[in-house]
């Protein structure tokens, strides 16, 4: 049983520039084989625990993936919790995903990534009880649950719900 996961209180708030909207992409999974560890969990009323992305629990060192071409706007660990973090704004659709908790980068601000491309190797660096990529999908200024625009995908498996 894969217990990983973290929590985060903190609402990471982010630029984006203009929405012009351009089509709408078609991503891929940042980790192959790797299991849902923990959901994501909207905010709901005063209820204060949310964890705004997804928890996906692999070994360390396992390769994490950029869902979509872009362009690698932030490779650091400046954010509280986070650890390693690698967020890469992607040209199509206004959309900006998020690595968190890396054990290594692979990338550095400013780089043009292709979908599929390495970004980092998965970690617990930052506020994390186990070894796992925490992903998150923002779009404009509203953060998705990742389970909702990534593909559907076989090889990933969900733990029991809690
Ligand atoms: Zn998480």
């Amino acid at each position: 049983m894969i217990s990983a996961s973290c929590s985060h209180f903190s609402s990471l708030t982010l630029y984006y520039g203009d929405d012009d909207f351009i089509a709408e992409p078609e991503f891929q999974w940042p980790v192959h084989g790797a299991v849902v560890s923990q959901k994501f969990r909207a905010q709901k009323g005063r209820h204060p625990r949310r964890h705004q992305g997804i928890d996906l629990a692999a070994q360390r060192n396992t390769p994490i993936y950029s869902i979509d071409h872009g362009r690698v706007i932030y490779a650091g660990h400046g954010f509280t919790g986070y650890g390693r973090l690698v967020i890469v704004e992607h040209i199509n659709g206004g959309y900006q995903s998020l690595y968190a908790h890396l054990n290594r980068y692979k990338v550095q601000r400013g780089d043009v990534v292709k979908k599929g491309e390495l970004l980092g190797l998965m970690g617990d660096s930052g506020r994390a009880t186990g070894v796992h990529l925490h992903f998150e999908v923002h779009k404009n200024d509203v953060v998705l649950n990742p389970l909702d625009v990534l593909p559907q995908a076989t090889v990933v498996k969900q733990t029991a719900a809690p």
